[in-house]
């Protein structure tokens, strides 16, 4: 074990990453790979390089399968890692579930579901955090900080206590009551801001460029987003190292669609899959749905919204990736689609009763777009599709809670008998 304990701070050296540099995705100009996310040049914004040579040269089936029981076995595609893979809270290797019932009720051949609720937790966000906060590590950094919708705010609580760093994590005030106390609960500096994400995002860049502080999602973006090809690389291992036809992703900021398709590109790139990158759907609401109106429109950039749905966790009205997400879905033959509050709460019942996964409304957005694809005929029987669910559906209850109706009764068998005589 190379783990210290530092002023009751968890150090661990840093593993020997592929990374080069950070680049502008507009300018192709380069940095340094320190905590910065915007060019000076042309105000794009950055994402990390590698040595690709010396990625294919490392990474092997067998290599990965021999590797750590999280996403850490990905570390050679990623920009950090920690040396002793047992640092921290261990993230990923999530069940890939079959779903043949799932399938067969929407007329489908071969549906999966990656399920990340299974992530410690509950949500995709630990696959970002957990590289973020190794980042910030090696930065030397005492505090991160982010803003969220929810999920991101618990686990960099959660991730944070693990390793023994002070957090602030800001959350617009109405979030669901379930997240605030799943958060809370970690020891971190909790923010209630009186305002929707968008503005919770504005007040974290101001307050970054005033604190030496690692956000995850801003000064930390290009490292955090990273984090998301993870899904890609589990997905492929999972079905034998094959790729799916097809699958449907939730969009927030746009990062984990557009960071899935550069984790599916890097396998074929480096030999370890043979096959083509997958059709690629994205998934949102329409209560804040500005890249599935771009797509609608067959516009090239997003128009902002103002958030209004029941889907909280994807509701950014500005999505800093959304131009790019609009690439990936022309890219990959897919589409972008928005579901009604109304279908999501059926979707997050459809994948229940079929599947027994519980989901939260951004699973709902995404077994909603599920079924209206399979409806509309976009989706040959022939097809092997996973879809992702990102988080649980114990986060928010209040979704589905007006649709449960338990059958009260009397501690007695006539009470029961009296009942089941009149039930169907
Ligand atoms: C954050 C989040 C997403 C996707 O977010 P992006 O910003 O698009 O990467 C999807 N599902 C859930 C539950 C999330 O919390």
């Amino acid at each position: 074990m190379t783990v210290r304990l530092d002023g009751g701070q968890v150090v661990a050296d840093a593993y020997p990453t592929a990374a080069t540099n950070l680049r502008c995705r507009e300018s192709g100009t380069e940095y340094e790979l320190e905590a910065r996310y915007v060019c000076d040049v042309s105000f794009g914004p950055l994402e990390v390089a590698y040595d690709t040579d010396e990625i294919a040269a490392r990474v092997s089936r067998e290599r990965i399968a021999e590797g750590p029981q999280n996403i850490w076995r990905y570390r050679d595609f990623l920009p950090c890692a920690p040396e002793d893979p047992t640092v921290g809270l261990p993230t990923g290797l999530t069940p890939l579930v079959y779903a043949p019932r799932l399938a067969y009720e929407l007329g489908l051949g071969e549906v999966w579901v990656k399920n990340d609720t299974a992530n410690p937790t509950h949500s995709f966000k630990d696959r970002v955090v957990s590289v973020a906060i190794q980042k910030a590590k090696e930065l030397g950094f005492e505090t991160v900080a982010c803003a969220s919708t929810g999920n991101l705010a618990n686990s960099v609580a959660a991730h944070a206590a693990a390793r023994g760093l002070e957090s602030y994590v800001f959350v617009p005030a109405d979030l669901e009551p379930q997240k605030i106390i799943a958060t809370g609960v970690y020891g971190t500096n909790l923010m209630a801001v009186d305002g929707n994400y968008d503005d919770v995002n504005r007040l974290c860049m101001q307050i970054a460029d005033e604190r030496d502080w690692a956000f995850v999602n801003v000064n930390l973006r290009p490292y955090y987003s990273e984090g998301s090809k993870t899904l890609a690389y589990e997905v492929a291992e999972q079905l034998g190292w094959e790729l799916p036809d097809r699958c449907v992703v939730p969009i927030a900021s746009g990062s984990l669609y557009t960071k899935l398709h550069r984790g599916f590109r890097d396998l074929i790139e480096t030999g370890l899959v043979e096959t083509e990158v997958p059709t690629l759907d994205g998934a949102q609401a329409e209560g804040c749905g500005p890249v599935a109106e771009a797509f609608a429109h067959g516009r090239d950039f997003v128009a902002p919204v103002r958030p209004q749905t029941i889907a909280k966790s994807l509701a950014i009205g500005n999505p800093a990736d959304g131009a790019y997400a609009l690439d990936t879905a022309s890219a990959t033959g897919g589409s972008i689609t928005a579901v009604t509050d109304e279908e999501i709460v059926r979707g997050i019942e459809l994948l229940a009763r079929t599947t027994g996964i519980f989901t939260e409304t951004a699973g709902g957005v995404t077994t909603a777009v599920l079924t209206k694809l399979a409806e509309r005929g976009e989706i040959d029987a022939s097809e092997r599709v996973v879809i992702y669910i990102t988080g649980d559906g114990l986060k928010t209850l209040d979704a589905v809670a007006d649709q449960v109706r338990p059958n009260a009764i009397d501690p007695t068998l006539e009470s029961f008998e009296s009942f089941a005589a009149t039930a169907v």
